[in-house]
């Protein structure tokens, strides 16, 4: 016996629980995750970090879009999801054409001196700054508040979120869909293909046609503050050429090689080798060494060929919806995103202007190659 709903969502990281949950007042939903826990993937791995400017003019209409609701989660949690951080942004000599053309594409970045950049982070090496500019809009996201949050709402309207649920075949037959996973069949008219990393995968269960979707590692690793620093209050501090970032992490210094290697979706883990570059890298700009890592991780950010997510009915499959491709801004964009997917999957007109709807359909242009070479 099948599980009827009107809507079957599987992945249970940040798009699929945030569509879940905007979708349930409204339909009957189930997410189907196949860990024993939501946000075991890349929506635990995050940097959690909202920067208004991150990202393609379609991005940044996300990013606009989401922010007011970050703010005030009305509905989803009590309180505001973001805390103040702002982000360095330090150029070498190398990266100048990278960060003048970022500054020239930007709104609310202010140029600082080396000597201010020093005050704001005192460990960074002076002479290792050409320019720099702080964006202090950027803010912290209560990530984990925000996808609890969410699934509260969603069960709260009687939706249910099935863990523990790997789906591993996927067929249509009169009009529904059935899915069958080790723990029980679920059918629905709708199917919300939330995978994150593996959501060609999932296309491909379907006998739905893949987007060219990537899935590219980011590692990052924790070290201890250095000795005799406050770090609490400092900004995210980042490479404009894109060869680090750093921020403040619980009382750690979390340190990212800002690496993008291309992986088969898995459980990833960083890799020493990259870890160990990506330091290097870091201890150039810095006056202290890194002694000593205490924690390492890694997860996938996934996109699309023109690297802006996919959110929309598949053109040639029924009731087959894409929410994939959010790659490194799927935390900071999920609000804008998860309304959108309610919105096109309910028939509802979208507030997000329809030059961004277009920019994110899996019918675009820029997918169509992708969509001409396997199934
Ligand atoms: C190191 C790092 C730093 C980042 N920093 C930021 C940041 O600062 N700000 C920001 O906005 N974004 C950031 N991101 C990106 C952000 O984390 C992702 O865009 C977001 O988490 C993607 O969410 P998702 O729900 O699509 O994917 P996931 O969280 O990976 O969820 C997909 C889920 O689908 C499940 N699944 C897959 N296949 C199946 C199947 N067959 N059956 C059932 N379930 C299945 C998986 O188990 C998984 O739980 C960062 C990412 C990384 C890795």
């Amino acid at each position: 016996m099948s599980i009827k709903s009107d809507i079957l969502v599987i992945g249970g990281g940040i798009a699929g629980i945030s569509a879940a949950a905007r979708l349930a007042p409204d339909a009957s939903v189930i997410v189907l995750e196949a860990e024993p826990a939501i946000g075991h993937h890349s929506s635990g791995r995050s940097a959690a970090i909202f920067i208004r400017n991150y990202g393609n003019a379609t991005l940044r209409a996300l990013n606009a879009a989401s922010a007011p609701f970050l703010a005030e989660p009305e509905g989803v949690c009590d309180a505001s999801l973001l805390s103040p951080r702002g982000e360095l942004l330090l150029a070498t000599e190398d990266d100048l054409s990278k960060f003048n053309d970022y500054l020239d594409g930007s709104d609310g970045l202010e140029r600082v001196s080396p000597e201010q950049a020093l005050e704001l982070v005192p460990i960074l090496h002076k002479e290792a700054i050409a320019a720099a500019a702080i964006e202090w809009d950027a803010q912290d996201i209560d990530v984990d508040r925000m996808l609890q949050g969410f699934a509260r709402k969603l069960r709260s309207h009687g939706g249910k979120i099935v863990t523990g649920a790997p789906v591993n075949s996927i067929s249509r037959e009169n009009g529904l869909w059935s899915v069958v996973t080790p723990v029980g069949e679920f059918s629905a008219p709708v199917v919300i293909n939330a995978a994150g990393g593996w959501t060609d995968a999932v296309a491909k269960l379907a006998g739905v046609r893949t987007l060219g979707l990537s899935a590219l590692r980011r590692s990052a690793v924790l070290i201890p503050a250095p000795d005799g620093h406050d770090i609490n209050r400092w900004p995210l501090f980042a490479n404009a050429g894109d060869q680090w970032y750093a921020k403040p992490e619980a009382g750690k210094l979390m340190i990212s090689p800002a690496d993008e290697d291309p992986v088969e979706p898995h459980d990833v883990w960083a890799d020493d080798m990259v870890v160990a570059e990506g330091l290097h890298r870091f201890e150039q700009a810095v006056t202290i060494p890194v002694t000593r890592v205490e924690h390492s991780w890694a997860g996938m950010r996934t996109f699309a060929p023109d690297r802006t997510p996919v959110v929309g009915f598949a053109p040639e499959a029924d009731g087959f919806f894409w929410l994939a491709g959010q790659g490194g801004y799927g935390m900071q964009t999920a609000p804008a995103l998860s309304q959108l997917a309610a919105d096109l999957c309910l028939g509802r007109l979208s507030p997000l202007d329809q030059i961004v709807i277009e920019a994110l359909s899996p019918g675009r242009s820029a997918l169509e190659f992708q969509q001409g070479q396997d199934t």
